[in-house]
Formats: C-alpha cells, sequence, structure tokens
C-alpha cells in the first residue's frame, strides 16, 4: 500500500495496489529518484505535472464558456437534475459540424455530459433557448424546454 504525504490540513491518499503492481510502481519510484535527483513521492512529481500543465488550459476554458455557465445560472440544464459541475457541451456535436456559438452550447454536469449524452442515455437537440431531451435509451421521458411531453 502506498500512502502519500499527509498534510496538517489534508488527509493521507490511500492507494490499494496489488502485489504486482506495487512491485513495478516501485521500480517507476526507483527510476524517478535517480533520473530527478530528488526523493519526492512520484505521485506528487505527476499532480503537480497535471496541475501545472492543465491549469492554464482549464483557466481559460472556464473563461471561453463563462456567458454560457451565466446564462444557465451554473447549473446542469438536463431537467431531471440539479448538479453545478458545469461543462460546456456541443448541441450540435463538433464531429458533426456544430460550432461554438452560444446557441449551440448547453451547461450540463459531468455525469449528464459524459455518461449520459455521449453515451446515447439523453438526446438534446434545438437551441439553448428552446431544447428538446429525450431521457433514457428508449425514451421513458420527454421535454420540451420545461414542459414534460410524455
Ligand atoms: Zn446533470
Amino acid at each position: 500500500m502506498l500512502q502519500g504525504l499527509p498534510t496538517a490540513s489534508a488527509p493521507p491518499i490511500l492507494l490499494r495496489l496489488s502485489d504486482e503492481l506495487y512491485a513495478h510502481w516501485r521500480t517507476i519510484e526507483e527510476e524517478f529518484h535517480a533520473l530527478a535527483g530528488v526523493r519526492s513521492s512520484f505521485i506528487a512529481f505527476m499532480c503537480l505535472s497535471l496541475w501545472s500543465t492543465w491549469l492554464p488550459f482549464l483557466e481559460a476554458w472556464d473563461d471561453k464558456w463563462a456567458h454560457v455557465y451565466r446564462r444557465d445560472r451554473h447549473r446542469c440544464q438536463n431537467p431531471v437534475c440539479t448538479r453545478h459541475d458545469a461543462t460546456p457541451h456541443h448541441i450540435v456535436f463538433r464531429a458533426h459540424g456544430g460550432g461554438d456559438e452560444a446557441e449551440n452550447m448547453v451547461t450540463l454536469c459531468s455525469w449528464c455530459h459524459l455518461e449520459s449524452v455521449h453515451r446515447g442515455r439523453i438526446r438534446v437537440e434545438g437551441t439553448a433557448r428552446a431544447l428538446s431531451w429525450r431521457l433514457g435509451r428508449r425514451p421513458t421521458l420527454e421535454v420540451q424546454e420545461r414542459t414534460r411531453l410524455n
């Protein structure tokens, strides 16, 4: 079992690994220590690298969609969801020619976005002002804007 370095304000991170994976992990850490010349945790290095790489992108990303999030009140627009972890969704997928204009964008939570819409459990069509929702692979609920149709 690996254990991260606890701080005064954060609990330690515990990972359960098989013996084989743990041995592999130790090999990677030893190589990291030899190459980097430091004794800090490889997972701390990975977290800091991930953070420093993606933070500028995430800050620009939030700015890019701020007007969409504001319009949608930072709330998932799925009519049966109340989550607030906002992600931008292209109503007409970019792969199908959809653009970044506000009318083609809707705020969804990460679960509705990735697990529902992009896995075919929910269909959303129309424009941001007049959304149509079909919930379920074989729709059990259809909603036009905020009106339930069935
Ligand atoms: Zn949602």
